[in-house]
């Protein structure tokens, strides 16, 4: 916008934003910065697209979090409140899945089930089982090596 407009009357042709910033600089106040986003979580988003839902406007969803349960407003249908509640979804969703890749799971030496809560990379049902396994290949070995140790 050019200096011209400076203390003129508000042409009729000046919109809002440009009597906004008119107004900011005759009266020496920062521009307010033109593109300052706040996410759609934030407590005025919120309000504000409640607002328009309330008076059905277009294009404003009315959505339930997949996590925290709450209701929330959103331009797209969208699954969780927050980016905190996405996140919550996702680690929950990568426990279920280690959870999955554990259950299922055999004793590498007596076939047993393992637990669930067995660590992600134990082979064995207890420790006996674990220490027997270990024997056994120290008898079956390797053949170079037993070799080499033969008379
Ligand atoms: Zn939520
Ligand atoms: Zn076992």
């Amino acid at each position: 916008m050019s200096d011209s407009l400076k203390g003129a009357p508000r042409p009729a042709s000046e919109s809002a934003a440009e009597a906004v910033a008119r107004y900011c600089r005759e009266h020496g106040i920062p521009l307010p910065r033109r593109r300052e986003y706040l996410p759609r979580w934030h407590p005025n988003i919120q309000a504000y697209l409640r607002n328009k839902w309330e008076h059905n406007a277009p294009g404003v969803w009315a959505c339930y979090c997949a996590t925290c349960e709450k209701r929330f407003y959103a331009r797209h249908p969208a699954g969780y409140c927050s980016p905190a509640c996405t996140d919550a979804a996702r680690h929950e969703r990568e426990r279920e899945r280690r959870m999955r890749a554990k259950a299922g799971r055999t004793c590498a030496h007596c076939g047993a089930p393992l637990s669930t809560v067995a660590r992600a990379d134990s082979r064995y049902c207890s420790p006996a089982c674990r220490q027997a396994a270990y024997r056994g290949r120290q008898v079956s070995g390797c053949p170079q090596l037993t070799s080499r140790n033969a008379p």
